[in-house]
């Protein structure tokens, strides 16, 4: 059987035979960046902005990067100057102020109700693999702050809003791009299978796009070195290629599309899903998309435009290869889990008749100490602040219920496609009630 870290997870039913065209957007799902390469850039070019654009002090050069400061899902507060993660059904379990981890009663001295309500003015979702960087630049200058108020006097929001800015600036004037651009293998992947993934579609049948944000000359860079080899181009893999495409806007506004001149295809700047579709010859949900940005690509392209969706979610194979030597634990955690369950109904019920529950309650001790044994080893591989990203406690975490509900299907990389037919029918498990 293919290793679970290969493989594609179905939630809802997707016939491939009746995917007529098959679209990826670039960065971060078809080329995948050397992460934390990739993050420690940005940070520092992040860092030299403040100071020499927003007047920052040169003190904040002593922070360091941390990657595991913040996860994606997690949602950054602007007004109290924290992190939190919340599960699926709004519920704040955990929450960090600079480097310190919350205790459950000051948790609720920020949030009175214990859920939270989105607002985008106060609120931030660390959406993308792009946004690690400004995450943990917060938490670090946030530390900072609190230990030399002095030194940094803007307020939490105030703060956050100039990190925004300044990894917003990077990214916009080409300090970012033209470092990358110079030394391209340091910062991308090349994954061998990807082109064969690519040719097992097209010869399928199936018309291949690439829709993305970035600009063609970037694009270009990019995907020269993960797709292009000494017999093909790697523009000859598609049909069409949009950049700049300005997602989400790209499935909600309409816009012109103008052709790139220069290029070996069918190539252009801007437009919308419309005009895409009417390009590509296929529409609604004879379409399937490729991308990485839950809302930007994945959301936005189902609700608005109705095609089906394909995520690309590299912690799958990072959080899965990390349990497999827990994986013997996880299954004894369900069983007292299960084992406790059942010993308290038993207790309950000797409790109504009157019965003696000396022994069952002794039981149930040994169980719970068994299950805080099992818990804390489980946890030893995941984030030591924030756990698993997909799960809190026994309920998705936002992020994984978010995953649950948008994408068709998903997977850690577009690669994986390949150990599967290009006619693949990819069948949901059966969804159950609790009591079925
Ligand atoms: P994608 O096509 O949706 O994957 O978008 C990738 C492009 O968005 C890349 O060119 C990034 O440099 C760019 N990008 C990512 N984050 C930001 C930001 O905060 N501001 C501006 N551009 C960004
Ligand atoms: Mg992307």
């Amino acid at each position: 059987m293919l290793p679970a870290h290969q493989r594609v997870w179905t939630n809802r039913n997707l016939r491939m035979a009746t995917i007529e065209a098959v679209g990826f957007d670039m960065d971060h799902t078809l080329a995948l960046y050397n992460s934390a390469t990739f993050e420690q850039l940005c940070f520092e070019l992040a860092i030299d902005n403040l100071i020499n654009v927003k007047g920052y002090p040169e003190e904040i050069r002593s922070i360091s990067y941390d990657r595991k400061a913040v996860a994606r899902g997690l949602i950054i507060d602007k007004r109290h100057g924290n992190i939190i993660k919340v599960d699926t059904h709004g519920y704040v379990a955990r929450v960090r102020h600079g480097g310190k981890l919350l205790s459950r009663e000051e948790r609720r001295k920020y949030y009175k109700r214990g859920r939270i309500r989105l607002s985008p003015k106060r609120y931030r979702v660390v959406d993308t693999l792009f946004d690690l960087p400004e995450g943990s630049l917060y938490t670090e200058l946030v530390t900072l702050k609190d230990s030399q108020p002095k030194l940094l006097k803007v307020s939490f929001r105030v703060l956050f809003d100039d990190i925004r800015n300044s990894i917003d600036t990077i990214h916009r004037d080409g300090s970012l791009k033209e470092t990358i651009v110079a030394e391209i293998p340091k910062y991308f992947k090349r994954d061998d299978l990807l082109s064969k993934t690519l040719d097992k579609f097209r010869s399928a049948g199936k018309k291949l796009f690439l829709l993305t944000n970035s600009d063609y000359s970037y694009t270009c860079a990019v995907m020269n070195f993960i797709l292009s080899s000494k017999t093909k181009n790697w523009e000859e893999y598609f049909d069409l290629v949009v950049c700049s495409a300005q997602k989400p806007g790209y499935f909600l506004e309409s816009g012109k599309g103008t052709k790139i001149n220069g290029s070996k295809c069918n190539c252009f700047s801007g437009g919308d899903a419309f005009f895409l579709e009417s390009k590509v010859g296929s529409l609604g949900d004879q379409i399937l998309y490729f991308g990485d940005h839950t809302y930007g690509d994945i959301l936005r392209s189902k609700k608005s435009v109705g095609w089906r969706t394909a995520m690309i979610v590299p912690e799958v194979e990072t959080e899965v290869l990390a349990a497999e030597p827990v994986s013997r634990s996880i299954r004894a955690l369900e069983e007292t889990q299960a084992m406790i369950e059942e010993l308290s109904l038993e207790k309950d019920h000797l409790l109504e008749i009157g019965e003696d529950t000396v022994e069952i309650q002794q039981q149930i001790e040994s169980s719970l100490s068994r299950r805080a044994i099992l818990r804390k080893r489980i946890a030893s591989i995941y984030n030591p602040y924030w756990g698993s990203i997909f799960r809190e406690g026994r309920v998705p975490s936002r992020f994984g219920g978010q995953i649950r509900d948008v994408a068709c299907i998903y997977t850690s990389r577009v690669s994986n496609l390949s150990h599967y037919s290009a006619h693949k029918f990819f069948a949901s498990v059966v969804e159950q009630m609790p009591h079925e």
